[in-house]
C-alpha cells in the first residue's frame, strides 16, 4: 500500500529541492534548433546526468551523432518489471516579443515557475524523477529508468540511432511519455493516440523565366494556376474533405466510446477559437471539432510561391511555381502509402508537376483499455483526485513511434502541462500544483506497476 501521509510529506518536503533543480535547468538555454547553442546542449546533458547521479542512479550520456541522450536509473532486482520514463530536455527558441521577462532567467513566483522549458518538458521530467525517487526509497519491486532526449523539438533525428545502444538503453517492459498537455485545468487528460505527418512540395516549371503577360499571355502556360487546379483536386477547401482517391482507405474511425471520452476532457469550442484567434471554424459541434483535430487526417496548403508578391500588380506569367502541402495522418495510414497515392493522383491530374517528399512521421495509437491503462487511471486519480479523460493529440512525437517500433511494448502517456502554461509560446511556466499532483501520480503509478509485477 502507498502510505498517503508519508507520500504527501515527501512531496511537500521535496519542494525546495525541486524548485532549485528546475531553476538550474531552465537557466540552461538548451535550444536544439539553434546551432550556436551546442555548448549549452552539452551543459544540459551534464546537468541532467548530475541530477540522476545525485539520487544514486546509474547514469550515462549516450552519444548519438547529434545531441546526446541521457539514460539512467535504478535496478532494484532483475526479476522486477522495468519502466522507462521518456522526457526531453531541449526547448523551443524564445524570441517572441511578448516575453515579459528574460526567458532563460528562472523566476519562482510562489509556486509559479517562469521560464522557457519550464512546462515543456523540464518541469514534468523532474516531477517524474521525484516520483521515482520516492518509489526507490520505499524499496518497491520495480526498476525505473529515465530516457531524456535533447532533440525532440527538431524531430528526434538521432533518437533511433541512440536506441540501438542496447547495453546503455535497454528495452524496458513499458514506457511512460510525459510530454503532453491537458485539455483543461482540473481535468486530467491522458492521450493514447498521435497523428502522423507527411509533407510534400509540388513544383511546376513551365518556362525558363517569368514572361510578360501582354506579350505571351493566352499562349503561355501558368504554373501558379495549374498548381491551384491540382490543389483543388486534392482537397475540398470548404469542408476539408481530402479528395485524393484511396486517401481514407486505411483510416480507422474513432468509436462512439472514444468520442464520448473526448467529451469528458473539458474541451470547449469557444476557448479553442479564442486561444488560436479563429473568427470561425468549419464545424461548431464540440465532438466533431475534437474528432477532426485528434482523429481525422487532413490535407493542408501552407504556401504557394512563384510570380510576383510585391506591392500592386506586376503582369508576369511565372516560369515556375511551388505548392507546399502537408497531411496529418491517423492510424492506420502510413506516410509511404499516402505519398504513393498523392503522387499517382497528381501525376494523373498534371503530369508536369514534380514532387519532393518532406519529413514523414507515423501516426501512433496506444490503448485506452487494459491493465497498464488501469494503472494510469488509478495513479491519476490518486495524484489529482479525478479520473482522467482519454483523448488523442493532433500533433506528432517522433520518438514515440521510434520506441514502439524498436521495443514493441506498451507506451502510456502521463502529461502534466496545462493549456495556459504557454507551451511553444511566450511566457511559458509550470506550477507547483501540477508538480505536486504529478509526483504523487508517478509514485502511485510505480506502485501499481510493482504490484502488477512482470505478469
Ligand atoms: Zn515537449
Amino acid at each position: 500500500m502507498v502510505n498517503e501521509r508519508q507520500l504527501r510529506s515527501f512531496v511537500k518536503g521535496s519542494r525546495p529541492r525541486f524548485e532549485d533543480l528546475l531553476g538550474q535547468m531552465v537557466e540552461v538555454p538548451s535550444i536544439s534548433m539553434d546551432s550556436s547553442r551546442s555548448g549549452d546542449m552539452r551543459r544540459m546533458a551534464d546537468l541532467a546526468k548530475q541530477y540522476l547521479a545525485g539520487m544514486n542512479a546509474k547514469v550515462q550520456v549516450v552519444e548519438t551523432g547529434g545531441y546526446p541522450i541521457v539514460s539512467g536509473g535504478w535496478i532494484t532486482g532483475p526479476e522486477c518489471p522495468t519502466v522507462t520514463i521518456y522526457n526531453h530536455l531541449d526547448v523551443q527558441p524564445a524570441q517572441e516579443p511578448e516575453w515579459k521577462h528574460a526567458p532563460f532567467a528562472f523566476r519562482n513566483d510562489r509556486g509559479i515557475y517562469h521560464g522557457r522549458g519550464a512546462t515543456d518538458d523540464k518541469g514534468p521530467a523532474l516531477t517524474a524523477m521525484f516520483g521515482a525517487r520516492y518509489a526507490i526509497e520505499q524499496g518497491w519491486p520495480i526498476n525505473i529508468r529515465f530516457l531524456w532526449e535533447l532533440e525532440e523539438e527538431i524531430g528526434s533525428p538521432h533518437f533511433a540511432t541512440g536506441l540501438r545502444n542496447h547495453s546503455v538503453i535497454p528495452r524496458p517492459d513499458s514506457v511512460v511519455v510525459s510530454d503532453t498537455i491537458w485539455i483543461a485545468k482540473g481535468r486530467p487528460a491522458v492521450p493514447y493516440g498521435l497523428r502522423g505527418l507527411l509533407g510534400a512540395r509540388l513544383i511546376l516549371r513551365t518556362g525558363e523565366k517569368d514572361a510578360h503577360s501582354g506579350v505571351t499571355g493566352g499562349a503561355a502556360r501558368n504554373p501558379l494556376a495549374e498548381l491551384m487546379e491540382v490543389a483543388n483536386t486534392c482537397v475540398d477547401a470548404r469542408t476539408g474533405r481530402v479528395k485524393i482517391p484511396g486517401f481514407y482507405d486505411d483510416v480507422v474511425e474513432p468509436t462512439i466510446n472514444e468520442i464520448k471520452d473526448f467529451l469528458k476532457s473539458g474541451f470547449d469550442v469557444r476557448r479553442f477559437k479564442e486561444a488560436y484567434g479563429f473568427r470561425s471554424l468549419r464545424v461548431k459541434d464540440p465532438a466533431e471539432v475534437m474528432r477532426r483535430i485528434w482523429s481525422a487526417p487532413t490535407f493542408e496548403i501552407h504556401g504557394l510561391s512563384g510570380g510576383y508578391h510585391g506591392q500592386g500588380i506586376k503582369t508576369v506569367v511565372p516560369g515556375r511555381a511551388e505548392l507546399k502541402v502537408s497531411m496529418r495522418l491517423v492510424p492506420n495510414q502510413t506516410p509511404e502509402r499516402v505519398f504513393a497515392l498523392l503522387k499517382k493522383h497528381v501525376s494523373r491530374v498534371n503530369p508536369s508537376v514534380k514532387m519532393e517528399r518532406e519529413g514523414a512521421l507515423y501516426p501512433f495509437k496506444g490503448s485506452f483499455a487494459g491493465s497498464y491503462v488501469d494503472c494510469v487511471k488509478r495513479a491519476v486519480r490518486a495524484g489529482f483526485g479525478k479520473d482522467p479523460a482519454f483523448v488523442r493529440e493532433g500533433g506528432s512525437i517522433g520518438a514515440v513511434v521510434t520506441m514502439q517500433k524498436a521495443w514493441k511494448i506498451p507506451i502510456l502517456f502521463i502529461g502534466l502541462s496545462l493549456p495556459e502554461h504557454g507551451y511553444h509560446a511566450p511566457n511559458e511556466y509550470y506550477d507547483w500544483g501540477q508538480a505536486s499532483g504529478g509526483m504523487k501520480t508517478f509514485a502511485h503509478y510505480f506502485w501499481e506497476l510493482a504490484k502488477m509485477g512482470t505478469a
